[in-house]
């Protein structure tokens, strides 16, 4: 529902004295907040209904509960807040992100449309391109790095960017790409998982689809799984959310009222995740057994020229690779702090042998490391002392 649907909203205050934007911090903590009621709790409860009172005719925002929930819509309006603040954008909450971006390709893509796609994405979307191929759409792909998707752009009707890419961490300039891909009438979608609204607006930066999993660092607890899609266009957004209806691929009340209760720190997390990412990233390049270290912070790093451009925060994740294998295993079973699990963003830092799944280009001693809320110097020792126990007497290894 639009904001113009419900006029309650009483979240994302502007300083109506100074006339400026509140900060980021403020947004985050009021953010989707309904209209002070006397009694009535500040952040409600999780609705569970399946279905509302409804005499007479079938209108109203909330009739049946696969359709609208009151608590889904605190949270899209939280959401929307933090995408695009100052603007009136509409946000869908899905029950996962493969559920998010399913929506916004199956509702937009038909047979015979072209859509470009990262070929060094997210490790599932290979399996929407099978199912859209599979439909009679064709599927390009491209990598993330230096916006070579601009040359497959030719004829389609939906461009998919994820930036900055997971796991290899490659950015590409949204501005531009967007600028290029509505110049010859395709749709721009970007999978802002990574970043969060508070490190980068891709709606702010010309996309037509703010996409993410939430299950990430927008909730940070490694405990929902979440997605949502924010979009600008009013037509674009009723399409998916007609999506939404017809696949049924709905969060849970429970789901989404934990997803908003985690955006009050989304803020204080992503702060303090983001500077340990930069303060582990150091420390690493430091150390003869790592190679093809990848933080978009590092002000050397391939991705931070653009990364500068269009990010206000880096983001929690650190890619780097140890020698083999066998080095990667000995390095995930010597951290104590940090769990060998998947999934990244959350405040408890966790790692992984990319390699171990099978679907991204790696080389075997791949490892994606999330940052977590711990203390820096905790951590950072932490992640020295098993480097050291794995007593790499090698030569530095190049990148
Ligand atoms: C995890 C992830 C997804 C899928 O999200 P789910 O919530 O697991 O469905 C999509 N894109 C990116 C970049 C991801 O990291």
């Amino acid at each position: 529902m639009t904001d113009q649907d419900d006029p309650g909203a009483g979240g994302a205050p502007r300083d109506a004295a100074a006339g400026r934007e509140t900060g980021e911090g403020t947004r985050a903590v009021r953010a989707g907040l309904p209209e002070p009621l006397k009694y009535e709790p500040t952040m409600p409860g999780p609705v569970f209904a399946a279905h509302y009172h409804l005499p007479g005719p079938p209108t109203g925002p909330y009739t049946y509960g696969r359709d609208e929930n009151p608590t889904w819509t605190h949270l899209e309006r939280a959401i929307g807040e933090l995408e695009a603040p100052g603007r009136s954008v509409e946000t869908v909450v899905f029950a996962s992100g493969m559920a998010a971006i399913s929506a916004v390709a199956l509702s937009q893509l038909r047979s015979g449309d072209v859509v470009v796609f990262p070929d060094d994405g997210y490790q599932a979307l290979p399996l929407l391109h099978e199912q859209l191929r599979a439909y009679g759409v064709e599927v390009r792909t491209s990598p993330t790095g230096g916006n070579a998707q601009r040359k497959v752009l030719d004829g389609a009707k939906l461009l998919w960017i994820e930036t900055p890419s997971n796991p290899g961490l490659d950015v590409c300039d949204v501005r531009a790409l967007a600028r290029e891909a509505h110049e010859r009438g395709a749709l721009v979608a970007v999978d802002n998982t990574l970043a969060t609204p508070l490190g980068q607006r891709p709606l702010d930066l010309g996309a037509d689809f703010s996409v993410a999993s939430d299950t990430k660092g927008m909730t940070g607890h490694g405990d929902v799984l979440l997605g949502h899609v924010s979009i600008a266009d009013a037509e674009l957004a009723a399409s998916v959310r007609r999506w939404r209806k017809i696949v049924g691929a709905i969060p849970g009340p429970m789901e989404a009222w934990l997803a908003h209760r985690s955006l009050a720190t989304l803020q204080l997390r992503n702060d303090r995740q983001c500077a340990t990412a930069l303060t582990l990233a150091h420390a690493l390049r430091e150390r003869p057994e790592v190679s093809g270290l990848r933080y978009p912070g590092l002000p050397d790093d391939p991705s931070h020229r653009i990364a500068s451009l269009q990010m206000r925060r880096y983001g929690s994740v650190v890619s780097f690779s140890l020698p083999d294998r066998d080095h990667a295993e000995r390095f995930l079973d010597g951290l104590r702090l940090v769990d060998d699990a998947t999934s990244f963003g959350g405040v408890r830092s966790t790692a992984e042998r990319r390699g171990r799944w099978g679907g991204d280009a790696v080389p075997e001693g791949f490892i994606r490391f999330s940052v977590g809320a711990e203390d820096p110097e905790d951590l950072v020792a932490d992640v020295l002392r098993a480097l050291d126990a794995l007593g790499f007497t090698g030569n530095r290894t190049a990148g």
